[in-house]
């Protein structure tokens, strides 16, 4: 790794979270002729890419291929991956304060937002969050159980991930076994018994927030059928307002997706997929074994609200649909990290185009920025995220320019390597990483399937063993 301390634009970066919105910040860093960085990633996890490996669902292999544009960027020599170390734990503020002239955390929104309605914490009822990291092999999720032995499931929320969520339970075998679905799940779905599957917005169509190729998606499952009711699915004066005046050409064809699926009648499909509006949650009722029995909604209304946009409020109409399995699939949300500013009302480290922001002075705080899900919210697409460390890179190098970063202590690489290698023997290279990637790829060509990932830790590291790992060879990467 270079070391050109000769240049005075020269940085040392840490990096931490090794999603998308952390490798965007790094290229653009990297890319930047301005400064001259190098940069440390690090992530909690061995394996890199955060959601795109445990978030983006299994049967979108295609965008799941953007890890290639990854494995470019840690190709750099300036780039440096060290997987399984996590901040807070192995390493710390200050520690990260002594070694880098700017510190950026990616490290997403890790946790679910509440319903807040009672029986939300009955067995059968669960963040949607858990469910995808489950279905995705994540490690602290691989375990959870989730029981498809009841035929109908309910999904609370209209956006991407619970669309994600419902199209999983509605795959037939033949399209499971043609994606990287962790094993456990796999063999869970197929001997699922969830025959209806429900996915409920508290607005309208026009007002949902999951995209069109996703709800397409939906017409094209080989063993389920959409289905939508024509009440529901036509907007009314509100939202034709408003469709008009953001002249939104998407809300119009999403409209008319859900008119086909309205025309849909009861097929031989063996699953159906209901896509209902306006209704809210407003209690899960245990079904006498402290278990999610009956999910009741009430109808809603939309009203325009003192700040224009348009909101919903409940009308005196309920109804019930029994339920032993619901997923709550209402956003997700950042959890604070130690030492940094956390607005705990957005779920995101307090922050100014990505600079992090002192609460106290409103000042920005010299050398630590923010990037991706923690620093603007859990919205947008994997490219969003392109933009987004754009901004903080932009800051970087501009702070940089002007003298603004950190003033480490020990500006070379071995000061930290020894850190590392006291704190967490046991961290991975993205050269660990690629093997562990061929491995898990080799795996699923065995049985037909693009991949078979290892779910644990255990088996992660038993996997590295068999191709000559060694822990003692921080920085010796690509030097
Ligand atoms: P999201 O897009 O923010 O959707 C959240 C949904 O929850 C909205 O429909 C929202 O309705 C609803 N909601 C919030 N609070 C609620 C409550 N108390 N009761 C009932 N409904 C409530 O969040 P997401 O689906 O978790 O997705 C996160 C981001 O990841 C999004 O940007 C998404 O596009 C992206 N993503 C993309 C893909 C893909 O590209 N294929 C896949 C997965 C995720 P209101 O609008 O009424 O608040």
């Amino acid at each position: 790794m270079s070391n050109i301390e000769s240049n005075s634009n020269h940085i040392r970066v840490a990096v931490i979270g090794s999603g998308p919105a952390g490798f965007y910040a790094a290229d653009h860093l990297l890319k930047s002729k301005e400064i001259d960085a190098e940069i440390d990633m690090y992530d909690r996890l061995p394996t890199p890419h955060g959601l795109v490996r445990n978030g983006v669902a299994p049967d979108h292999q295609k965008i799941k291929s953007v890890t290639r544009v990854y494995d470019k960027i840690a190709k750099d020599p300036r780039f440096r991956f060290t997987g399984f170390v996590e901040y807070g734990k192995h390493i710390h503020l200050e520690d990260l304060k002594n070694h880098y002239h700017v510190v950026v955390f990616a490290t997403g929104a890790q946790t679910d937002r509440r319903m807040n309605i009672p029986g939300e914490d009955l067995n059968g009822s669960h963040p949607a969050t858990e469910f995808v990291a489950w279905y995705n092999g994540h490690p602290d999720y691989r375990d959870l159980e989730f029981d498809l032995s009841c035929e109908t499931a309910v999904i609370i929320g209209v956006g991407n991930v619970a669309i994600d969520a419902a199209r999983i339970l509605c795959l037939s075998e033949k399209e499971l076994r043609a994606t990287d679905i962790a094993e456990h799940a796999l063999n869970t779905l197929l001997n699922s018994k969830i025959r209806d599957i429900y996915i409920i917005g508290r607005r309208g169509p026009a007002q949902a927030s999951f995209t069109n190729p996703e709800l397409r998606e939906l017409g094209e499952l080989e063993d389920a059928v959409p289905l939508a009711l024509t009440d529901e699915v036509e907007p009314d004066e509100l939202s034709l307002e408003e469709i008009s005046a953001s002249g939104d050409e998407a809300v119009e064809r999403r409209i008319e997706i859900l008119r086909e699926y309205a025309a849909n009648s009861v097929s031989d499909k063996r699953k159906r997929l209901h896509l209902r509006f306006l209704l809210s949650p407003a209690e899960i009722v245990d079904n006498g074994e402290g278990k999610a029995g009956t999910l009741r909604l009430m109808k809603n209304e939309l009203y325009r609200s003192e700040d224009g946009s348009i909101k919903s409020r409940s009308t005196d109409e309920r109804i019930e649909i029994p339920a032993g399995l619901v997923f709550r699939s209402i956003g997700y949300q950042g959890v604070p990290l130690p030492g940094i500013p956390f607005n705990d009302k957005w779920g995101t480290i307090h922050n100014e185009k990505g600079r992090i922001i002192d609460p106290g002075t409103n000042a920005p705080i010299p050398g630590l920025y923010a990037t991706g899900w923690i620093k603007r919210g859990a919205s947008g697409v994997i490219g969003t995220n392109k933009t987004d460390s754009a901004e903080t890179a932009a800051c970087i190098i501009e702070d940089v320019k002007n003298g603004i970063s950190l003033k480490p202590n020990s500006t070379g690489n071995g000061h930290v390597e020894e850190l590392i290698r006291e704190r967490q023997p046991h961290y991975i290279t993205y050269e660990d990483w690629l093997k562990i990637d061929s491995l898990e790829i080799a795996r699923g060509g065995e049985c037909g399937r693009p991949r078979l990932k290892f779910t644990s830790i255990e088996e992660i590291f038993t996997a590295l063993k068999g191709t000559g790992y060694v822990t003692e060879h921080f920085g010796a990467d690509k030097s």
